[in-house]
């Protein structure tokens, strides 16, 4: 796995960064310090090429805003004014407070925050989580991306994984709905122009003219939210048509004939008048679907950040179910792949009682402010909820609580970050040892130490065990060393034997079922009974008006723009946000800008009743009418004012499972002097 060439040497590594891709990689160390991170072919899909984010990585390693000592608050919160303690001082008070906070007010009181950040299956949920859970802490709902995703997934399908990327060669059919794989899962698109060089179609729906839009048959760009619509269009189209598989659906599905009522309302005149599209262009993609196979859908996130998203995301997996396109290879969907290992519910922490209260995130900013029954101490790792989550002004008042004991673990100093208490210094994925596995591709991959842990930095792992040592909350006789945790993480999922000795061979596994299955071939729904369901009576109950429901655009007159929010080349969700510190500009449609008097580069503010953006203004003819575009991931360095787009975002939630409405925003605009 290592290979040296004098001082030189290179290390086979995985990128475990919040991405569908997953890429393999080739970490160059010389004289002690990584030189170059490249891509390397192990993992089939990602071809040994990588984004200029993570060959940039190197500058997170050693840059100015590296964290390389402990830090204890000297200035007023937020400030950024920090004096460096040694790690036992740092860990001591931590510990300190934490026995304080929960002494007086009981482990509810104490709120962990942690999302994907840039870590696999040994950094998160491992020791950390048996440290808040032996305190009794509140429980965080991880609900910021995903969520309703995975709940409409699991609804129909039980989470059966889809498409391979490689298998969009071999489909006539390509549809991208709400995914913009040239910025996000950038390994999806030569399997495109694969197929595409093999005269596949090529149909995008998209509220912006992304790059594969330039290139489609077919655009259609929806108003941010009516994605619902869209495909219920589709499926009454299809069932009006007799191009419904009704002999795969009485096989295959349940709930067809509820699907077929609540879908019978949409009529495509009816659905294009509420998205803001052509009519003739909802048949003519309702009508290429129907009559070509293989056909796939590359469903993105993009379509379950607003107030509809889970039942969007639902009505779009159902559309391969009734037109009958699975069962031959480059057929059905593709949404998120994780389940392909399902090493998630084996962890050797155990359940948190039911009672322990739940903060969803989406929320965070509402829970840092309520005053009933306060979070007293907030313990951030892998995750920069100050720009990452809605309501943000809601969240900065929330971290300025002078009575708040802020936690901060990370690798760079981070908005977050600024206003903690206590800063503890972490180390990256090429300094300690992982496990992780993508969500688009579907190996599982391990990646050992390209160098020594930089400055002072600590993994998870060791910082985490040495808390719940400090506490007394360690057992004797648990998984201890970062072997035995990976060891029954791999055993909680079928042969862990063959995974731990294809991990130590070839530094990656594939699933049991093959890196390329074919949807009722290879595998089945993995609901109970093995069926599709097309109407899960859970969702049914769950969402506010049922599944399939549509509710309408929020927009109003005074604030009548909606701003979408999609992720750029730059970062990865916010992270590596520190490497980006341009200003942006806001786009908007000519026309949208001209009503305005607003000409590119002039100064703007965006604004709505939970805050403003101030920045300058972009004319983008790429956008409809009617949307604003800043985007995904931004830091307080990136605009005028320090606010970025979530500053805009209510923390609504979706109809399924609480997920984020970040596509709800909706604002206007105005030039300033
Ligand atoms: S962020 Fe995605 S594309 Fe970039 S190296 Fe990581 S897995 Fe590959």
């Amino acid at each position: 796995m290592t290979s040296d060439l004098s001082s030189s040497k290179t290390v086979a590594s995985a990128c475990p960064l919040d991405c569908p891709d997953h890429c393999s990689l080739e970490v160059t160390v010389e004289d002690g310090r990584v030189t170059r991170v490249d891509g390397s072919r192990r993992q089939p899909a990602t071809a040994g090429f990588i984004c200029t984010k993570v060959r940039r990585f190197p500058r997170r390693l050693y840059g100015e805003d590296r964290l390389l000592h402990p830090l204890v608050r000297r200035g007023a919160k937020g400030s950024g004014d920090f004096r460096p303690v040694s790690w036992d001082d740092a860990l001591e008070r931590v510990a300190e407070e934490i026995r304080r906070v929960h002494e007086r007010w009981g482990g509810e009181a104490i709120l962990p925050v942690s999302y994907g950040g840039s870590n696999g299956y040994l950094s998160q949920d491992t020791t950390d989580a048996r440290l808040f859970r032996r305190l009794g802490a509140r429980r965080l709902a991880r609900t910021v991306c995903a969520a309703a995703t995975t709940r409409a997934a699991d609804g129909l399908y039980g989470r059966m994984p889809g498409v391979a990327y490689e298998d969009y060669a071999e489909a006539r059919l390509i549809v991208v709905w709400g995914a913009n794989p040239s910025t996000s899962g950038i390994h999806l698109v030569p399997f495109i122009r694969a197929a595409r060089k093999r005269g596949a179609r090529l149909v995008v729906v998209d509220p912006r003219r992304v790059p594969l839009a330039a290139q489609a048959d077919l655009h259609l760009a929806p108003r941010p939210g009516s994605d619902l619509v869209l495909a219920l269009a589709v499926h009454r189209w299809l069932f009006e048509h007799g191009a419904a598989d009704l002999d795969f659906l009485a096989r295959h599905a349940t709930g067809v004939d509820e699907l077929r009522r609540r879908a019978a309302p949409w009529t495509v005149e009816r659905a294009a008048a509420e998205a803001g599209v052509e009519a003739r262009e909802i048949e003519a993609f309702a009508r290429l679907y129907a009559a070509t196979s293989p056909a796939v859908v590359r469903c993105g996130w993009g379509v379950e950040r607003n107030r509809n998203g889970g039942s969007a995301v639902a009505a779009i997996l159902a559309l391969p179910a009734v037109a009958g396109k699975f069962g031959v290879r480059g057929g059905g969907f593709t949404l998120s792949n994780s389940s392909a290992w399902r090493l998630d519910g084996e962890r050797p922490i155990g359940t948190p009682p039911p009672s322990t209260p739940v903060v969803n995130m989406n929320r965070l900013g509402r829970h840092l402010v309520a005053p009933d029954r306060p979070i007293r101490l907030l313990f951030v790792y892998n995750a920069n909820p100050l720009a990452t989550l809605p309501e943000q002004e809601t969240v900065r008042a929330g971290l300025l609580r002078d009575d708040l004991f802020t936690v901060v673990f990370d690798q760079v100093m981070t908005d977050t970050a600024r206003h903690a208490d206590v800063v503890l210094p972490a180390t990256t994925f090429l300094e300690h040892r992982e496990l992780s596995r993508g969500y688009g591709t579907m190996a599982l991959q391990q990646a050992l130490p390209a160098v020594p842990p930089i400055g002072q930095a600590r993994s998870n792992h060791d910082v985490f065990g040495e808390l719940c040592r400090r506490l007394g909350l360690s057992r004797p006789g648990e998984p201890e060393t970062l072997d035995d945790v990976a060891r029954s993480l791999l055993d909680g999922d079928g042969d862990g034997d063959a995974t731990a000795r294809a991990l130590a061979d070839e530094g990656i596994a594939f699933p049991p079922f093959g890196r390329r299955p074919v949807a009722f071939v290879d595998l089945r729904p993995r609901t109970a009974d093995g069926k599709i369901h097309l109407l899960p009576e859970a969702l049914d109950r769950e969402a506010p008006e049922g599944l399939y429901a549509y509710r309408p655009d929020p927009a109003s007159e005074r604030f009548p723009l909606a701003l979408i929010s999609p992720a750029t080349r730059r970062t990865i969700s916010s992270t590596l946000g520190e490497l980006y510190r341009q200003r942006v500009a806001v786009e908007l449609h000519p026309d949208d800008a001209a009503v305005r008097g607003i000409r590119s580069g002039d100064r703007v503010r965006v604004w709505n009743e939970l805050g403003e953006v101030r920045c300058r203004a972009r004319i983008a003819g790429d956008l409809r009418p009617g949307v604003a575009y800043l985007p995904k991931g931004l830091w307080s360095h990136n605009t005028d004012n320090g606010a970025t787009a979530n500053a805009l975002v209510p923390a609504d939630l979706t109809d399924l499972a609480g997920g984020a409405c970040f596509n709800d925003a909706r604002v206007e605009i105005e030039r300033l002097g």
